[in-house]
């Protein structure tokens, strides 16, 4: 009878697909394309038509859509862990995550990950001092979901079983990557800091080394007010005594486009603008006054920032660099070549007065002011300077032929200049801090914070999201692999056998990228080195070679894009700059005039190639680059235990209190949350201690424990009473198949 009754309620699940069908009068998620998922109640279900009310009196009438059972007893205040919920689906998930992030409460684990919502508000309980104790040795779980929570986590696994320990943190821009990365980092900090030193603390200059960064490498963009326009990952070093000994930070790909061109309403690296708010002598110092008067400012109308102080910025970066030890001339040097860079983008040109066709010339009397003055700041020689940009030397045949360039080519030149002067300038900053801190050689282990772009996809894709994608293609299978792994221990734990469902790896996109020889990367670099190549020959042989991959395609409509099917899905990128963008070029004039500068510190960045690589015009690949970059750092990664947290950004006004489910969605699908919750899915996600089981479930035969000898046995007489199959039981848990706490409380709901 009551097995009639299961089935005619429970009709069919199938468990890979996900889908149920079900009758009149149960309670379901339904999919919508607005509010990504709508619960209400089938009114109907006719010809394979289903009708769900929702509680507001809407209706839906849908053939195709998907459908979940909702959980009648879901928690009003939600669950502290995914894996807790007794229907582990989409939009139970996202319910959980709704309902907590209404409560202030924007951490939320499942299993291992945390997911961080981003509060767009400060919420001063959660970064307290007192917090922090309240984490310091306590178990995993025992407090509130928090970045504390797993850096305690991550720090009682180095000291109590050796293993070095890395902490992954995602999300897209403007989820809240960097201020979780600050929260481990002032953890660990507390952790593993030394009370009351006299002079600077190894932490405290790992902690100051964030605003000094943040600086020379932030900036406001359409996404973020305080973007990270680089990728970073710090390694934290500790001794015998669990002390912090040591550190090092290694950053990825800084944007170099922005120093020269910034798009309306974003704002160039936040440096530029405090250095226009110094104090007056150094504004005199370095002849600088309305940012609105420097080109690469101006070209975007926002200058000021709201709730941020860029005279204060001025002061307070300042400090840092102090406790970060770059010295008081150091400085001086630093904001000498900021301020340079922004004299360089004043100097306009125009055609020349020279007989030659195409020369060119800086326009008028303030372009030659600026010109002057970016000489006299980088120490260098006016002519020089100027030469290097409407001049170029060429070498044919062992002759030296001078060429004139063109204004056009001029500016171009010129924006090189800065551009390759800035990312210099930031590199040195991060290897004096490097420096400074210093490496413990006697460290044996270390915790590893990354800090890293996510997934990108837009309206037009160039080189650096293809770079950035590839990032996270490759944290996205480290990530895949460590998921299952977890997932294995637990069930050798608990003594269950089951073997494991194929699951997608993503190795096919890595190898359309990177494979050496083939991939898109060596193929890019092939192209880089044959001169007459150009962006349309390097799509046509894109096009043939991957004709048959199944993760390429060529879209419709266009000769020169290509399609990369990504493990977050499809991205069309734009091929125009690819050829530019993956050539690590630095103009030889531009390299003999900055070396020859009379300040060392300047001179210090551009030293002087062995003669063998100025002649070869043997080319260096970014993207090649890159790629080893990566895979040192998998390599890092590889030897620790993640962690990870997924930081969403929940809409995209930048606004407290604002959930946009679709949003969010995306973005834990991007960040692999939902592939977890899919792998854990095809095992047996549901898991319920014994003695939570029996009571859940007594009411299926109140007597149950009276009649059995324990609740083991309590537990497999109420499964089979439910005519329950494929379930398993553990040392201390029931698993159970996705959707069979379904089946059992649509069997408890008929007694
Ligand atoms: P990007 O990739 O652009 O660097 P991100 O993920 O690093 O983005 P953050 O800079 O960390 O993003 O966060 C963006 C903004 O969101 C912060 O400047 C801050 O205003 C807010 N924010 C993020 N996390 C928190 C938090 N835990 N508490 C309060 N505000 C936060
Ligand atoms: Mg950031």
């Amino acid at each position: 009878m009551l097995e009639a009754l299961i089935q005619a309620l429970i009709i069919f699940w199938n468990a890979q697909a996900g889908q149920l069908s079900f009758v009149v009068g149960s309670h379901v998620w339904i999919e919508d394309p607005e509010v990504a998922w709508l619960d209400g109640e089938i009114q109907e279900s006719r010809n394979g038509e289903i009708t769900v009310i929702h509680e507001s009196g809407s209706k839906v009438v849908s053939k195709s859509a998907n459908m979940y059972p909702k959980d009648p007893e879901f928690p009003p205040n939600g669950v502290e862990d995914m894996t807790r919920l007794a229907y582990l689906h989409e939009p139970g998930v996202l319910q959980n995550l709704q309902v907590r992030y209404a409560m202030n409460e924007i951490y939320t684990y499942t299993g291992n990950i945390l997911i961080a919502v981003n509060p767009f508000k400060r919420l001063p309980h959660l970064s307290e001092t007192s917090t922090m104790a309240k984490y310091k040795g306590a178990a995993f779980g025992e407090q509130s979901p928090h970045p504390f929570a797993i850096a305690s986590s991550a720090y009682s696994k180095m000291i109590n079983e050796g293993k070095s320990q890395s902490i992954l943190v995602s999300g897209e821009s403007g989820a809240g990557k960097t201020e979780s990365t600050k929260m481990l980092m002032h953890y660990l900090a507390f952790l593993g800091g030394r009370k009351a030193t006299e002079g600077r603390s190894v932490e405290q200059q790992v902690l100051e080394s964030n605003p000094v960064l943040e600086a020379f490498g932030n900036a406001k963009t359409v996404r973020n007010n305080n973007s990270s326009r680089f990728g970073k990952f710090v390694e934290i070093q500790f001794d015998q005594k669990g002390r912090i000994s040591g550190a090092a930070i290694r950053t990825y790909l800084l944007e170099r486009s922005r120093v020269c061109q910034v798009s309306d309403p974003e704002r160039n690296y936040h440096c530029f603008y405090m250095l226009c708010a110094a104090p007056k002598e150094d504004i005199d110092k370095y002849k600088l006054g309305n940012p609105r008067k420097f080109h690469y400012l101006n070209q975007s109308n926002c200058i000021e920032l709201d709730g941020l102080d860029d005279s204060k910025e001025y002061i307070a970066t300042k400090r840092a660099m102090e406790v970060v030890g770059i010295s008081s001339d150091e400085q001086d040097a630093i904001f000498r070549i900021v301020a340079a860079v922004l004299h360089l983008g004043n100097i306009e040109f125009v055609k020349g007065r020279e007989e030659e066709l195409d020369s060119s010339q800086p326009k008028d009397e303030k372009s030659y002011f600026h010109l002057k003055t970016a000489a006299e700041l980088f120490m260098c020689d006016e002519k020089s300077l100027e030469d290097s940009f409407c001049k170029r030397v060429m070498v044919t045949r062992g002759d030296t032929i001078t060429k004139s360039l063109d204004p056009n080519a001029a500016a171009l030149s010129r924006d090189a200049l800065a551009k390759i002067v800035y990312s210099r300038l930031f590199d040195w900053i991060v290897e004096k801090i490097n420096n400074t801190i210093g490496q413990d050689p006697d460290s044996i282990h270390l915790i590893g914070v990354l800090d890293i772009y996510g997934f990108e996809s837009f309206k037009t894709n160039s080189f650096e999201q293809f770079c950035i994608n590839l990032t996270n293609e490759k944290l996205q299978q480290h990530f895949n692999q460590h998921v299952f792994k977890m997932e294995q221990e637990e069930y050798t734990k608990e003594e269950i056998d089951w073997s494991y469902i194929e699951f997608v790896d993503n190795q096919d996109v890595l190898d359309l990228i990177e494979k050496k020889p083939g991939g898109i990367i060596a193929l890019l670099d092939e192209a880089c080195m044959f001169p007459r190549s150009t962006h349309e020959t390097f799509a046509e042989k894109l096009y043939q070679t991957f004709k048959d991959n199944k993760r390429f395609s060529k879209p419709k409509l266009s000769r020169t894009d290509f399609t990369v099917n990504h493990y977050a899905g499809d991205v069309t990128y734009q091929t125009d700059f690819f050829l530019d963008k993956n050539k690590d070029y630095v103009v030889p004039e531009h390299a003999a005039l900055l070396s020859a500068s009379k300040c060392p510190f300047v001179s210090g960045l551009f030293p002087p190639l062995p003669e063998e690589t100025t002649k070869s015009t043997k080319f260096s690949s970014i993207a090649n680059q890159f790629k080893q970059q990566l895979q040192s750092l998998l390599e890092t990664l590889n030897a620790t235990e993640p962690h990870y947290i997924r930081c969403v950004k929940p809409n995209n006004l930048l606004k407290p209190g604002i959930f946009e489910n679709n949003n969010v969605l995306q973005q834990l699908r991007c960040g692999g949350v939902m592939e977890a919750i899919r792998i854990s899915c095809a095992g047996y996600p549901t898991r319920k201690n014994f003695d939570e089981f029996v009571q859940r479930f007594t009411i299926l035969e109140p007597k149950v424990l009276k009649a059995c000898p324990n609740e083991v046995t309590a537990c497999k007489r109420l499964l089979e009473r439910a005519n329950l199959k494929d379930y398993q039981i553990g040392k201390t848990k029931v698993f159970l198949r996705a959707g069979q706490m379904a089946e059992l409380d649509a069997c408890r709901a008929e007694v």
